[in-house]
């Protein structure tokens, strides 16, 4: 693992989901297969495979401390192309630093994480209405999590800490997506554990080797993802779940 202290030129950007996100750090060890992120190696430079280096935004709150007050207040997503809470999170606690500022600052903030790391900061979101915590979920096949997503925390542990974040009073919600074999059964192990759910397709095709190799291509076909949004979208439902398919 290739791990380098670099300086940011900026860090409150634009965003198209959101009004501004923050990546505290380019690259992500959680290595996910189907990653949509890696293109941020062509401006970059590394060689380095995916998941094997990590570029770590030192001066990312000094920089947040300044631009916040010169822009409108929005919507912070942590994070865009990254994870907020990969393992490298721990030891430079980045994410942690800008959800201070934030928090100071009284910006609304949608985290969305892989990692069980994000308990630290459950001091910060505990009472604050403006701050959203997500996981992504994407499969209740630890099999197939070891497949499509090695470094990220497993299935059971992810919706372990969506529990203990909702238990708290904060609002959460998982992201199914992308929906991967065995995540049309997901409604019943999320119950009582999200305020809402969004699911979506695969629409990237980095990771067609992997459902190849392992004899999944049926999952990745049109017909795969339409029956099992429309499973999801009515388990949800029956529920009381807010749930929206965005395919
Ligand atoms: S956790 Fe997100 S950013 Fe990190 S490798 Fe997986 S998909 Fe990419």
């Amino acid at each position: 693992m290739n791990i380098n202290q670099v300086p940011a030129k900026s860090i409150l950007s634009k965003s198209a989901i959101f009004d501004y996100v923050i990546n505290p750090y380019i690259g992500c060890q959680h290595s996910c297969a189907y990653c949509y992120a890696r293109f941020m190696k062509r401006f970059t430079g590394h060689k380095e495979a995916w998941g094997e280096f990590i570029d770590v935004k030192m001066n990312a709150p000094l920089l947040l401390e300044k631009e916040i007050k010169r822009k409108s207040p929005g919507r912070v997503w942590l994070s865009g192309f990254c994870d907020p809470y990969q393992p490298v999170e721990e030891k430079y606690g980045l994410t942690r630093a800008c959800l201070e500022i934030l928090v100071h600052y009284k910006w609304a903030v949608t985290v969305q994480t892989k990692s069980v790391l994000v308990l630290r900061d459950m001091a910060l979101f505990k009472g604050n209405k403006k701050i959203e915590v997500g996981m992504s979920v994407t499969t209740s096949d630890e099999g197939v999590r070891q497949l499509f997503e090695p470094g990220a925390a497993s299935i059971e542990a992810r919706i372990g800490a969506l529990e203990v974040l909702h238990s708290a009073g904060i609002r959460t919600f998982a992201m199914i997506a992308p929906l991967l074999p065995g995540g049309q059964g997901l409604a019943g192990e999320l119950k009582g554990k999200v305020d809402y759910v969004f699911v979506d397709r695969m629409n990237y095709h980095y990771a067609d080797c992997i459902y190849r190799e392992n004899g999944l291509f049926a999952e990745l076909s049109d017909k795969f993802f339409v029956s099992a949004g429309k499973r999801l979208a009515a388990d949800f439902e029956r529920q009381g779940t807010e749930c929206t398919v965005l395919f």
